[in-house]
């Protein structure tokens, strides 16, 4: 993987425009090599990146799942919750805290 990022003058490795250019050093474990392009270059190579994102989404089948999450929070256990018996909605702030139901 890339361990550095900086900014030079040179020609890109893309187009071989002069100019200034970002550059990413891998690591030395990969063999260590520059990669420096142009502004230009770099937008392609985020481009590119989108691609491949796209490709990578539409064959996993988990992200094909991913639409259907939005359903109804857990259903577990509603019977446990006892019916609310205190007094009326209406007669009780909102900001009134439940004390009694957190006591052991
Ligand atoms: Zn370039």
């Amino acid at each position: 993987m890339f361990r550095e990022i900086g900014i030079a003058t040179t020609h890109c490795n893309f187009c071989g425009t002069w100019g200034i250019v970002a550059l990413l050093r891998t690591t030395e474990r990969d063999g260590l090599r520059i990669i420096e392009a142009c502004e230009t270059c770099w937008r392609a190579t985020g481009n590119a990146a989108n691609l491949l994102r796209l490709v990578r989404l539409g064959k996993s089948p988990k992200a094909k799942a991913t639409p259907k999450k939005p359903r109804k929070p857990r259903t577990g256990q509603p019977e446990r919750v006892a019916p609310y018996q205190g007094p009326s909605k209406h007669e009780v702030g909102s900001l009134v805290p439940l004390a009694e139901q957190h006591q052991p």
